[in-house]
């Protein structure tokens, strides 16, 4: 199944009983999209190319700026006022040239096609495009795996509303109404880089998990049972602690009810 290169790229995955060489076909032949190219969308980005997730499409409009630098590990002072998308999509094809990797430089919205991904990854820094992404990926079907990070806290939550009615969206826990103006970002708040980073790193773990379970690849093995969906995982840097609380449907949710 796979060639040599591949043997020896990802042996050290392929070695695991969780994967081996089917499980790193699967992630070779998966599509992904990842919105957003700042702090989270770096690494998780650069994540999925190491692991060797084949396809990957990296939207984002932004330019690169100095104040950056903290947390978007991929640019360097060289690329300063350069596509976000473009130089991250540089940095994992050198990295992993194997790969398609695509950038998409415009803002992610309400009529952009998802249809062909197999997972969603919101790396966005603004919750108006977490609803957007929540209502494309809920209306197409689409697991949704939303990151966020700001200060000294992060987030991670799997969601399925679309293919499982029983499970929540992203507004059965933050409803638009409620959080529609409580919109902060990283240069109103602040932000370190390892906790983008270690959000991305449970993002792409996660990324990895969902596509063996679409797949149903090793479905008894407690890698696989294991989905994150139905529960919200958050990192407190400051107590150093990860907690992973359950999250329920809302039944007049506005997107999923
Ligand atoms: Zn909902």
């Amino acid at each position: 199944m796979l060639n040599e290169n591949e043997l020896e790229r990802y042996a050290n995955q392929l070695i695991m009983p969780e994967i081996e060489e089917e499980g790193q076909s699967i992630l070779l032949k998966s599509k992904v999209l990842i919105i957003g190219a700042g702090g989270l969308g770096n690494p998780t980005a650069i994540f999925c190319s190491a692991a060797g997730i084949g396809c990957i499409d990296i939207c984002d409009d932004d330019n690169i700026e100095l104040s950056n630098l903290n947390r978007q590990i991929a640019f360097s002072v060289n690329n300063l006022g350069l596509s976000k998308s473009i130089k991250l999509k540089d940095y994992c094809l050198n990295l992993n040239p194997d790969l398609k990797i695509n950038s998409i430089v415009n803002r992610f919205d309400n009529k952009f096609p998802i249809s062909t991904y197999d997972i969603i990854l919101d790396c966005s820094d603004n919750i108006e495009t977490k609803y957007t992404a929540n209502l494309l990926a809920h209306k197409n079907r689409k697991t949704l795996i939303s990151a966020s990070a700001i200060q000294l806290e992060g987030q991670l939550a799997t969601f399925k509303s679309g293919k499982f009615k029983d499970l929540p969206c992203y507004e059965c826990i933050f409803p638009k109404d409620q959080y529609q103006n409580t919109n902060m970002n990283c240069r109103e708040v602040g932000i370190i880089g390892p906790v983008t980073n270690l959000i991305s790193s449970l993002q792409v773990t996660e990324t990895i998990r969902e596509l063996f379970i679409q797949n149903s690849f090793k479905k008894e093995n407690l890698f696989t049972t294991n989905t994150l969906a139905g529960n919200l995982l958050l990192y407190d840097c400051i107590k150093q602690d990860i907690t992973k609380i359950k999250i329920k449907k809302n039944l007049s949710c506005n997107v999923c009810k």
